[in-house]
C-alpha cells in the first residue's frame, strides 16, 4: 500500500510559509534599531527557500536549468545562510573561506548529474550532501551556544533549545537522506516519488523548514525582548541599575536576608551642593560628574555589591552579608572615592545615609527609608559625611 499524498501540493505549502517567515523576519528585523545580528541572513535564507519550492513545483513544465540547477542553487545558498544568520546572531563569524569551496563542488556536481550525465544519484549525492554539511555547521552553532551558556539560556527563553533541536533533527534527516543515496544507488527515488520512505522524508524536512523558521522568529523577540529588558533596569545616563531596578535587588535580597538570616545593610547617597554645580559648571558638565561618581563609587564597591540610581543626584547601594559596622566602613570608603579629582571636571562630595535590615522592618519601603532619614542627617550635620540609622 503506498500512502496517499500529493508532494508538490505538500512542499508548495511548506514553501509559502517560509517565505512569509521569511518577509516577517524582514520586516521585523528593518523595524528594529539596533540591527538584531544574523536577521537578515534568515530572512534571505527564507525568501530563497520559498523560491526553490516553487521551482521543484514546476518540475516537468518549466526547463531543467530553472527548475533544477536554479532550483537547486536556490537551497544550497538558503540553507548556508541559516547557519551563517545563526552564527551572527551568537555574535560568532563562520569560517568561510573553505566553505567557498564545498560549495563549488556540490554547485558543480549537481548541474553535471542534471545536465551533463543525469543521475539522480549523483545529484543527491552532491546536493543532499551539501546541505547535510551546511546543516551540520548550523548545529554545531546552537550546540556550542547550549555549552557556552551554561543554562543562561533559561532566562533568556525557549528560542535556542526549540531551534537548535529542530535543526538537529532537520540534519539528522539530510544525514540519513545522504547516506540512503550512497548505500541505496537505484535512480528514480526523488523527493516527488510518493512512497512510505519519500513521505518520511519530505514530510520532516518541510515541517522541519516552517519549524526552525518559526524558532528564528522566536530567537528573535527574545532579542528584542531583552533589549527593552536592558532599557528599563539601566539607567542610560551613568550605566548603572535603574531605580526599577535596584529597588527590585533591593527586594529581593531583603527576602534572601529573611530566610538566611544573614545581615544586609544599604547605603543612601545624594550629592552635595550638586545644584551649585549645574548653576556654575552647566548641565552637560553636571551630568559628567554623575558618570565620574559612578564610575568611582563601582571601583571602590565589592563585588557583590549593587549600585543603582534611584533619582537625580541621589543613589542606593545595596550590601549583601554585611552588618551596619561594616557598611560604615564601606561607607568611608565611599566618601574618599568621591572626593577623587577628576581632570576637567570640578571636585564634588557625598552625604551618605546607612542602615541594617531588621527582623521587625515589614517592608523594603522601612528600610530604605530608614537610609534616606539617616541621609538627611548627615546632610544636616554638615554634609560630605556618612551617618548611621
Ligand atoms: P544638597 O547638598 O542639599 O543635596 O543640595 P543639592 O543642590 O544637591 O540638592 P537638590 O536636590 O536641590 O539638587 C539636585 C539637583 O540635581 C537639581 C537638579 O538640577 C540636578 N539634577 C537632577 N538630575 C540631574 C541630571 O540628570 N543631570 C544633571 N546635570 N543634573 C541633575
Ligand atoms: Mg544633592
Ligand atoms: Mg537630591
Amino acid at each position: 500500500m503506498t500512502p496517499a499524498y500529493d508532494p508538490k501540493t505538500l512542499l508548495m505549502l511548506a514553501c509559502l510559509l517560509t517565505g512569509v517567515i521569511g518577509i516577517m523576519l524582514l520586516l521585523l528585523g528593518r523595524a528594529s534599531t539596533p540591527r538584531i545580528p544574523g536577521v537578515r541572513y534568515w530572512a534571505t535564507g527564507s525568501l530563497l527557500m520559498a523560491l526553490s519550492g516553487m521551482l521543484i513545483v514546476l518540475r516537468g513544465v518549466g526547463p531543467q536549468w530553472l527548475t533544477y540547477t536554479v532550483e537547486n542553487t536556490a537551497a544550497m545558498l538558503a540553507y548556508t545562510l541559516y547557519w551563517i544568520g545563526s552564527a551572527r546572531y551568537f555574535g560568532r563569524q563562520p569560517q568561510l573561506k573553505g566553505w567557498v569551496v564545498l560549495f563549488l563542488v556540490a554547485w558543480i556536481g549537481q548541474a553535471y548529474f542534471t545536465h551533463v550525465e543525469e543521475s539522480v544519484r549523483g545529484r543527491y549525492l552532491s546536493l543532499t550532501g551539501y546541505v547535510f554539511a551546511a546543516s551540520l555547521m548550523h548545529t554545531i552553532v546552537f550546540a556550542q551556544e547550549l555549552r557556552c551558556g551554561r543554562g543562561a539560556w533559561r532566562q533568556r527563553g525557549l528560542g535556542l533549545p526549540f531551534t537548535g533541536f529542530w535543526v538537529a533533527f532537520s540534519t539528522l534527516v539530510f544525514g540519513a537522506r545522504w547516506l540512503h543515496a550512497i548505500f541505496q544507488p537505484q535512480d528514480g527515488q526523488g523527493l516527488l516519488d510518493v512512497s512510505w520512505l519519500q513521505a518520511l522524508y519530505l514530510g520532516t524536512f518541510a515541517f522541519g523548514l516552517v519549524i526552525v523558521n518559526i524558532g528564528f522568529l522566536l530567537l528573535m523577540s527574545e532579542c528584542i525582548r531583552s533589549r527593552f529588558e536592558d532599557l528599563a533596569m539601566t539607567d542610560t545616563l551613568t550605566g548603572v541599575r535603574s531605580r526599577r531596578a535596584v529597588v527590585g535587588a533591593a527586594s529581593d535580597l531583603l527576602q534572601r536576608s529573611r530566610r538566611s538570616g544573614k545581615p544586609y545593610s544599604v547605603l543612601s547617597l545624594d550629592l552635595d551642593h550638586f545644584k551649585a554645580i549645574n548653576d556654575q559648571f552647566g548641565h552637560q558638565c553636571g551630568d559628567r560628574v554623575l558618570e565620574a561618581f559612578c564610575r568611582h563609587m563601582e571601583d571602590a564597591m565589592r563585588q557583590a555589591d549593587v549600585l543603582g540610581r534611584v533619582g537625580g543626584e541621589e543613589f542606593i547601594v545595596l550590601l549583601p552579608a554585611t552588618t551596619v559596622a561594616q557598611a560604615g566602613e564601606l561607607a568611608e570608603r565611599l566618601l574618599l572615592a568621591a572626593r577623587t579629582s577628576e581632570p576637567g571636571l570640578p571636585d564634588i562630595t557625598v552625604s551618605i545615609g546607612f542602615t541594617e535590615w531588621r527582623p521587625d522592618d515589614p517592608s523594603i519601603e522601612a528600610l530604605l527609608s530608614r537610609a534616606d532619614r539617616a541621609l538627611y542627617a548627615a546632610k544636616a550635620a554638615g554634609r560630605n559625611r556618612a551617618m548611621p540609622g
